[in-house]
């Protein structure tokens, strides 16, 4: 059975939701951005993030250079390193040592009282137990997903249109390589 669970562990998954505030969804292609209707609506916004507020750092410009920067890095390229580490300094990280269920435990923290801050510290202790590098954006219609597979090697949101967010990008193409694969034999015969 395909797996549809796109869904990433803990608080990496608002991460993710907030990443897909921007999309680009199949049926429209018609690039969406629910983000400035959320900035406006404090009601709309709890239903998304119900447990991080913003705060006045958190300017909408911010937001969306942040989310389109972390949209990039999901795509686990060398050159995001730059990209992430200012935004690291932008949000003032620092490390604490933490006693967790008996034992100490190293976790980054932002200085920042904002939802930049939060996102951006979740980014780096997500980055610290690898669990950033599953993060990964479709290369067709640019959805982030947490790949479940067990080698890592999923590459597109979905392969289906089954599931509740199902998509069909890797499903277009497989077709498109079918295609051109039958206009080569085509050509040859
Ligand atoms: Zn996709």
């Amino acid at each position: 059975m395909p797996d549809h669970n796109q869904t990433a562990p803990g608080e990496l998954e608002v991460v993710r939701r907030f990443i897909n505030t921007w999309s680009f969804p199949n049926d429209t292609r018609e690039e969406t951005d629910a983000l400035p209707e959320l900035a406006r609506a404090p009601e709309g916004w709890r239903k998304v993030f119900p447990h991080q507020s913003r705060s006045r750092l958190d300017a909408l410009g911010r937001l969306q250079r942040l989310r389109a920067d972390l949209r990039t890095a999901c795509q686990g390229e060398a050159s995001s390193d730059e990209v992430l580490n200012e935004w690291f300094n932008s949000a003032a990280l620092h490390v604490k040592t933490r006693w967790i269920v008996g034992a100490t435990k190293l976790m980054i923290e932002s200085s920042e009282a904002s939802f930049v801050g939060y996102i951006v510290a979740v980014v780096a202790n997500a980055i610290a137990s690898g669990e950033w590098a599953r993060l990964k954006t479709c290369p067709d219609c640019r959805w982030a997903f947490y790949d479940h597979t067990r080698n890592g090697s999923k590459r597109w949101c979905g392969m289906t249109k089954g599931g509740p967010d199902g998509r069909a990008c890797g499903t277009i193409a497989k077709v498109t390589a079918y295609r051109a694969r039958e206009a080569m034999k085509g050509g040859v015969a």
